[in-house]
């Protein structure tokens, strides 16, 4: 068979790598970190730096076709590497989805609401933002932050004196969110095929602590028009980034059923774990298969499911989990755990569809 590339060795990786191989698929990964997870399973790695020239120029000789399961690729890297082999999702969708001001401005533009923001670059404009938004809102990095990191919650403080807040930040660009004061939260994991054809799963409700995804429970507790919408902006997303692969996107819902998308993740992603439990085509085999010119999967979903993340010390769960009959767990293939590192999660099956 042929072989895909995938850019990235964490635990997203490992498990693009695990549908690739039951498709009979060989994978190769390009990480520097040794013995990462997706180094484990994949057929072969290559240990190198994202942007290195030759470690792109050899990951693109040896593949059919390559992706990547982190959003924080470097643009230059998937662009220079599209010259020479297909590469999918497409680079310009990790450019929008790279900086928070951009993503906005790209979901406002197809019609889909955001949560109101202002671009941020020192601390005047900070205290001008602050003023716009009653002073409460979120100021988050534009750039590279995750699972809540780079970002600070303002609420009803006073608008002014925040001197040294962007120095803390860390210099960089910074946009601040005005703070939605939402009913819950959803995600809907979606997929385009090479042709055009597109798939999207239920809704997740997804529930954070500390920044960091807790959990995603399926159905999420919203009616069906609301689930539509979800589904049908998704598909907008798609088409308007002429997109092939899987892609997450996280919504806050207000309490009365509108909808704000808050931000997208070209990549397979973790509220959508539960599918590979819960449906006969998981979100990494839907992706394989698309970024591979396949046919695409069901979407549909067998089982009322809640996907709980195994993060740090949570490890010493597994024993109780384990003896759970209509539990599925899975784990990472990493050897420490340190608070805020996710090392597994589980998906607990309840109800049969
Ligand atoms: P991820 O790991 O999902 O990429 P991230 O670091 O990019 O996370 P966000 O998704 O922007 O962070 O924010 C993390 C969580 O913080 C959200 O899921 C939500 O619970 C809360 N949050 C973020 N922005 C806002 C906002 N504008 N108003 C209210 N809550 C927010
Ligand atoms: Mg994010
Ligand atoms: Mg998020």
């Amino acid at each position: 068979g042929s072989t895909i590339g995938i850019i990235g060795g964490g635990q997203l990786g490992r498990m693009l790598a695990m549908a690739a191989a039951r498709l009979g698929y060989r994978t190769v990964v390009l990480e520097p970190q040794p013995d990462c997870p997706a180094a484990q399973v994949a057929n072969r790695q290559i240990a190198a730096a994202y942007d290195d020239t030759a470690a792109l120029a050899e990951l693109a000789a040896v593949s059919a076709v390559v992706t990547y399961e982190f959003e924080n690729v470097p643009v230059m890297a998937a662009s220079a590497l599209a010259v020479t082999v297909p590469v999918y999702p497409p680079a310009s969708a990790l450019e929008v989805a790279q900086d928070r001001v951009a993503e906005k401005k790209f979901l406002n533009g197809i019609g889909i609401p955001t949560a109101d923001f202002c671009p941020v670059d020192n601390d005047d404009e900070l205290t001008a933002a602050l003023k716009k938004f009653d002073g409460s809102g979120i100021l988050k990095t534009r750039r590279m932050g995750y699972d809540g990191k780079g970002q600070r919650v303002f609420r009803n403080m006073e608008t002014g004196g925040f001197g040294g807040t962007c120095e803390a930040m860390g210099n960089v660009p910074l946009i601040l969110e005005s703070f939605v004061a939402f009913e819950r939260e959803i995600s809907v994991i979606a997929v385009r095929g090479m042709d055009g054809s597109l798939a999207a799963y239920d809704p997740a409700e997804n529930v954070h602590r500390n920044g960091i995804l807790h959990s995603s429970t399926l159905p999420a507790r919203i009616g069906s028009e609301t689930a539509a919408a979800a589904q049908a902006a998704a598909a907008k997303i798609l088409a308007a980034l002429d997109y092939v692969g899987v892609i997450g996107i996280e919504f806050f819902i207000l309490a009365d059923g509108a909808l704000l998308a808050n931000e997208i993740a070209p990549r397979v992603h973790n509220s959508g774990h539960w599918t590979e439990a819960a449906c006969i085509v998981s979100q990494f085999e839907q992706h394989i298969r698309a970024v591979a010119g396949l046919p695409l999967g069901n979407p549909g979903r067998h089982f009322d499911c809640v996907m709980e993340n195994l993060i740090g010390d949570d490890v010493l769960r597994i024993p109780a989990l384990l003896a759970e009959p209509d539990l599925m767990l899975h784990l990472y293939g990493k050897a420490e755990a340190r608070p805020g590192r996710k090392m597994g999660h589980f998906t607990r099956m309840s109800r049969h569809r």
